[in-house]
């Protein structure tokens, strides 16, 4: 995945997140159907819903920005927590078709992505590129915001089959 399309993220969901509410009122969908698009989403890209797709989320995220100190709890909390959507979704991050990979030998261990991953930061058990933790970006709780791809400064992280 381009950079350009990860630093236009929430102009993406926004738009995305638009249609659900359009699509959803005026042609009365049932929300199980949301539920099975999150799935269906879940198995091909991991939970991207969330973050991509979703205009509670998109509101979410803004929520939690007004608070830049308490951000990554939040972030951490709300994507464990979540909705229907994010629980089926979610458990798809580990058989998904796509995958955030690291490619070793373009890694210098500088530790960015770890940084500016709320997982990694709040999980001592996770990490995106210490080999001996877990890897966050097939933990539930990753929602597919790909800061951790778009901060390494080597591409060692992509988000790719
Ligand atoms: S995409 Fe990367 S930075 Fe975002 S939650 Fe998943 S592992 Fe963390
Ligand atoms: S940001 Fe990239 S280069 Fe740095 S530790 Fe993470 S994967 Fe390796």
């Amino acid at each position: 995945m381009r950079k350009s399309i990860i630093s236009n993220r929430r102009i993406i969901q926004a738009i995305i997140g638009a249609i659900v509410i359009a699509g959803t009122y005026y042609f009365n969908i049932n929300l199980l159907y949301l539920v099975g698009a999150g799935a269906i989403t879940g198995i091909l890209f991991g939970k991207v819903f969330c973050r991509w797709m979703c205009p509670l989320g998109f509101i979410m995220e803004l929520v939690m920005g007004s608070n830049p100190d308490a951000k990554q709890q939040q972030m951490y909390n709300y994507h464990k927590i979540g909705c229907p959507i994010a629980w089926i979704s979610g458990m798809t991050n580990r058989i998904s078709l796509f995958k955030i990979k690291r490619d070793d030998s373009k890694c210098i261990d500088c530790g960015k992505c770890d940084k500016e991953c709320y997982i990694s930061t709040l999980n001592n058990e996770c990490s995106l590129y210490k080999d001996s933790k877990k890897n966050s970006a097939v933990q539930y709780s990753c929602s597919k915001c790909m800061k951790c791809v778009d901060v390494c400064p080597t591409n060692s992280l992509e988000y790719k089959i």
